[in-house]
């Protein structure tokens, strides 16, 4: 039990709202000023957590975190325990999220994410938020009937893992529907099959016949209609929605108080943390596990080649880059951004294939606050000016393309982060070699998903930068390699002791052969076409919910 109370409240990183609560930054997703949801305090740990958390399981630290964000006049306590245990009963592991020794010698260590419903890291965050957003609602609903309830009706555009992993946080919700658009034949055939396979009345697949970006399109011109936001409360699952941060936090306490307990952690012994990083989401929440007193050394963001964030750790500047190809989920609607126009390389790491990184904008905040102003200034003034320099940085991205920070800045984002950029082919070269070492100590060789093996290749440069062998290195993987076959059957194929067939998860198995639900839709209906169908699925399943015996 929690004998602390923490009253948090949240602004937006550009400075346009202050004193939000925590469901009002939920459920709106964006601020009306464009920023991101920050809370105003990044809260303290009681003083003894090292010792008081150290032997919690994962649901019971999440509760301890996650109760440092929430005041418990919004969510009562025991509420807060049930979400959460509704949200991580439905993995696979006991742990949630395990940590494995991968490379005893190097202390390489990696922190499995892939055990949830869709076998991808961003279960953690959205099995959370499903059950917040049934909560709430369940909540303002209370006494109400028909017509009288609020009803929520989430969009989102994927190319593959967001999707899945939004399907099954939201399935079977009450009161919510979920609509999901992505680009007919494009998206990998299991991760299809995750999504198009659910039956529940509440989700809805829509398959259009164009690309990523022509979804994307139709996601910002639906948010941005007048029409439809005044008949529907729209959402959004993307990634820059705050409680997604949130839920990330739980799991680098836990792996680090996992390895602490090893005999190969010495007293002198570091840990560096290594993230395969996209829209800069997952290692956000290590930055606020940082902030809140976790001894990490570093963090150490592991980019594809679509390297934005790499280029400005090394350089101060943030620039998109004119290549081509087409975008991966980025941040809808967060930025006025046209993939095809700049577009994005497409790699073997399609999770990771963005143009620009729609969380950088939250530790930008954090480091104008650091750096334009100090300790002395009035906690008002700190903020607004922070807001001020973000929301002209965001414009110069948006104008010009880009823009560069002060050497006061960089130097304070290196304190904290440092960097790696990996190719597509050092990508396999990894798989390859991971698997082919470790089948030497396990039963049989570790497979690792492209997305992960990106970060064990960076996990294995730092360790050579380090040069010291009581620094321990834990990357984070964040899908199983059964949704990503191309890249591991380009590795691993002929390799003695490998077979496709041992990797497919027995729950992957048969997928592709279950009945689907999905609408087709033609891009020359344009989003006024989607518009129809949303406004008419969603009429049609709460009539259904009417006439349902109570
Ligand atoms: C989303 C995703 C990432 C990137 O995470 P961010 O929070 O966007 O940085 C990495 N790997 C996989 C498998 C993902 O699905």
């Amino acid at each position: 039990m929690a004998s602390y109370t923490a009253s948090q409240r949240y602004l937006s990183t550009r400075g346009g709202s202050y004193n939000l609560s925590f469901e009002d930054v939920v459920l709106k997703g964006l601020a009306s000023d464009g920023g991101l949801f920050i809370p105003e305090e990044i809260p303290s740990p009681p003083s003894d957590w090292a010792s008081r958390w150290q032997n919690l399981p994962f649901e019971e630290l999440a509760y301890e975190i996650f109760s440092l964000y929430v005041s418990p006049a919004e969510i009562p306590f025991a509420d807060l325990k049930d979400i959460i245990h509704r949200s991580y009963s439905t993995f696979r592991t006991k742990d949630v999220t395990p940590t494995v020794t991968l490379d005893k010698e190097k202390n390489i260590h990696l922190l499995e994410l892939f055990h949830g419903p869709t076998f991808a890291f961003k279960d953690v965050a959205l099995q959370f938020l499903g059950n917040l957003f049934q909560y709430f609602l369940a909540r303002r609903n209370q006494g109400k009937a028909g017509r009288d309830r609020e009803h929520l009706t989430v969009i989102g555009a994927t190319s593959g893992d967001t999707g899945s992993a939004a399907i099954y946080g939201l399935r079977g919700k009450k009161d919510v529907s979920v609509f999901i658009m992505h680009p007919s034949g494009k998206v990998s055939p299991i991760q299809e099959a995750q999504m198009t396979t659910v039956m529940d009345a509440n989700v809805h697949n829509l398959a259009v016949d164009g690309t990523f970006d022509d979804c994307q399109d139709f996601v910002k011109a639906l948010f941005a209609d007048p029409e439809i936001n005044k008949t529907h409360r729209l959402a959004a699952v993307n990634s820059i929605n705050w409680a997604r941060i949130l839920a990330q936090i739980t799991y680098y306490f836990y792996s680090y108080f996992n390895l602490i307990c090893q005999p190969s952690f010495l007293p002198a012994s570091t840990v560096r943390f290594v993230v395969p990083t996209g829209n800069f989401g997952d290692i956000l929440a290590g930055y606020f596990a940082k902030r809140m007193g976790l001894p990490a050394e570093k963090l150490v963001i592991a980019t594809n080649e679509n390297d934005i964030l790499h280029r400005f750790w090394q350089s101060g500047r943030y620039e998109k880059k004119r290549v081509h190809g087409t975008a991966a989920e980025g941040g809808i609607p967060e930025d006025g951004v046209k993939a095809h126009e700049d577009g994005v390389k497409e790699t073997l790491s399609p999770a990771m294939d963005i143009l620009v990184s729609s969380n950088f904008e939250r530790l930008l905040w954090f480091l104008a606050y650091q750096v334009y102003s100090s300790e002395s200034d009035a906690t008002e003034k700190r903020r607004a000016t922070a807001g001020e320099h973000v929301r002209s940085w965001l414009n110069d991205l948006r104008s010009k393309g880009g823009f560069g920070v002060d050497a006061d800045i960089l130097k304070a984002a290196q304190v904290d982060f440092e960097s790696e950029r990996v190719t597509d082919e050092e990508t396999l070269a990894t798989i390859k070699s991971v698997f082919t070492m470790t089948a030497g100590h396990l039963s049989h060789g570790y497979i690792l998903d492209p997305h992960s093996a990106i970060g064990i290749t960076a996990a294995y440069r730092s360790a050579e930068r380090a040069q010291s062998s009581s620094t321990h290195h834990i990357s984070l993987a964040t899908a199983h390699p059964a949704k990503f076959s191309n890249a591991v059957e380009a590795a691993l194929h002929g390799e003695s002791g490998y077979s496709w067939s041992e990797v497919l998860p027995q729950e992957m198995q048969g997928l592709e052969d279950k009945p689907r639900r999905v609408s087709h839709v033609q891009k020359s209906s344009g989003w006024q076409g989607v518009r129809k169908i949303v406004i008419a699925e969603v009429e049609a399943e709460r009539q259904a919910a009417e006439k349902a015996p109570k």
